[in-house]
């Protein structure tokens, strides 16, 4: 059995356990044991960070993009064999796997290529004779905590941005995903980086992670997860006053009106719905559809849904592989039993399968009949559940789509510009999509919610300077 270690200061060391990684398509299969970092690890990796963090800061430009570059392009070589490894630990389909692991490289070659484009703004002073000098200085040592769902994209748009701009890193990387995060971290280390300027710990939340929010040492937080995690961050952060930003979970409405087309509006909720085993933060989980089309919607929906193969993730013909792990495929039976008893209507699907291997299979179910009350639309499942909400028109269809707490992404099926247009300004979501699934965002560009899906500014895209730098205004007087 293999057995990984935590990378701290430039070196691999065991920690103070191990746990090990199931493969959730098949349970009989143990990929590796992962260390456990002891909270003298983490501080030591922090102290290191910021060893390193001060040399980085004075690096050229040139080593700064050569390095980014190179793990850039490492990962999109070896996205297939990479994708793999996350397929048979996380259960993503191979096209999911190596779509993820290549976008992951995406990441750093667009944050190599922002490295040379790091410039400032000058502006005359209002008082004569002194110039005003606006540039960005790097934050300091940023501490990371991501979750599984998408154990190798997800670190990347963090640390790429974190080292372009000159930081240091200790990455706390999810538990049920460690193989993906020493495979990142491996290609990390190859570069020609200060030893300890990006650290890798693994451990549970509840303590390696406590250890990185709550340390002084720590100056930026970025967090990807549960709400219910992100607050306890927030006060956390807020205890010392630690920059943060947060991205975190979500309803997504796909909004389906009486003028879409059927095929590309049932090609989008099925995408949206059930891609990634509807295990991602920007699911389509409730479809609100128009009375003149919802029957029609949903027959055709159940028709596609028909020909979906659950299976193991490495089968070539699986569409949908097995949940994360034995608590995601409970939680997800749990919110089916809830669904119905607060009156939802279920159309198909939703049984655990039992396959030739043993794995945490369900089958993509479809209610219909369902509303914003019901805790089904209420409550992230994170799970290959879709519920139908009938509404009467797109003014409906529109409060609908809104009447939630969370607020990251939302889309709009419909040929009319004038509704697309008006569903872009008034929907209150971070992005917004039309005649598109609500998952599938692109690398150069903002991504992030409103509500209680995003805490901070935006991360992605140039956007990110604004969490990874501090501003600096110097008022110079040289006559
Ligand atoms: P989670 O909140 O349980 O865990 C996320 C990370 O936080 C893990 O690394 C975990 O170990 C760590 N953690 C847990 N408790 C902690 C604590 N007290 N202190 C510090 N760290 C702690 O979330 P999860 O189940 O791993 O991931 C699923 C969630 O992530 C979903 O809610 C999903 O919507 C969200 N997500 C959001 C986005 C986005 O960009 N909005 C993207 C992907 C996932």
């Amino acid at each position: 059995m293999t057995q990984s270690h935590n990378y701290i200061d430039g070196h691999w060391v065991a920690g103070e356990s191990t746990v090990a990684n199931i493969n959730p398509s098949d349970t009989r299969e143990t990929i590796g044991e992962y260390a456990q970092a002891s909270v003298n690890q983490v501080e030591e990796a922090i102290a290191a960070a910021n060893r390193a963090q001060r040399q980085w800061a004075n690096s050229g430009l040139e080593q700064r993009y050569n390095a980014l570059m190179a793990i850039g392009n490492a990962l999109m070589a070896r996205s297939v064999e990479l994708g793999e490894l996350l397929c048979r630990e996380e259960g993503k389909t191979r096209p999911e796997g190596k779509g993820e692991v290549y976008r992951a490289g995406q990441f750093f070659t667009y944050y190599a290529a922002e490295v040379l484009r790091q410039m400032g703004e000058i502006s005359e002073s209002v008082r004569p004779g002194v110039e005003v000098q606006v540039t960005r200085e790097p934050v300091g040592v940023v501490g990371m905590i991501t979750p599984w769902n998408f154990p190798t994209a997800l670190p990347c748009w963090k640390i790429a941005p974190a080292i372009a701009y000159g930081n240091g890193v200790v990455w706390k990387p999810a538990n049920l995903t460690p193989a993906s995060a020493v495979a990142l971290m491996e290609i990390i280390a190859e570069q020609n980086l200060p030893a300890g300027l990006v650290n890798m710990v693994m451990g549970a939340g509840s303590k390696v992670g406590e250890a990185i929010i709550n340390s002084p040492d720590i100056d930026a937080i970025t967090f990807t997860g549960s709400v219910a995690t992100g607050k306890r961050i927030a006060g956390a952060a807020a205890a010392n006053l630690t920059k943060l930003q947060m991205e975190m979970g979500s309803k997504n409405p796909l909004v389906i009106l009486d003028d879409a087309d059927m095929a590309p509006a049932v090609a989008c909720a099925v995408n949206g719905a059930f891609g990634s085993t509807g295990q991602k933060c920007t699911a389509s989980s409730r479809i609100i559809v128009t009375d003149g089309v919802h029957d029609q919607f949903v027959e055709a929906m159940q028709a596609s849904m028909k020909s979906l193969v659950v299976g193991h993730a490495l089968d070539e013909k699986t569409n949908i592989g097995p949940a994360v792990d034995s608590g995601q495929l409970d939680q997800n039976q749990r919110y089916m039993k809830i669904a119905e008893e607060d009156g939802a209507e279920l159309v198909c699907g939703g049984e655990r399968l039992e396959l030739e291997t043993p794995g945490h299979y369900m089958n993509p179910a479809l209610f219909v009949n369902t509303n914003n009350d019901m805790r089904i639309n209420k409550d992230e499942v994170f799970g290959p559940m879709a519920c139908v909400i009938k509404v009467a028109d797109y003014d409906e269809a529109l409060a609908a789509a809104n009447d939630t707490q969370f607020g990251l992404t939302s889309s709009v099926i419909t040929q009319s510009l004038s509704r697309a247009s008006h569903f872009k300004k008034h929907a209150k979501t971070g992005c917004v999509m039309v005649n598109l699934p609500t998952s599938g965002t692109d690398y150069h560009v903002p991504f992030g919610g409103r509500k209680s899906s995003s805490f901070g500014s935006r991360e992605q895209g140039r956007y990110a300077a604004e969490f990874y730098t501090h501003v600096k205004t110097t008022y110079l007087k040289s006559e």
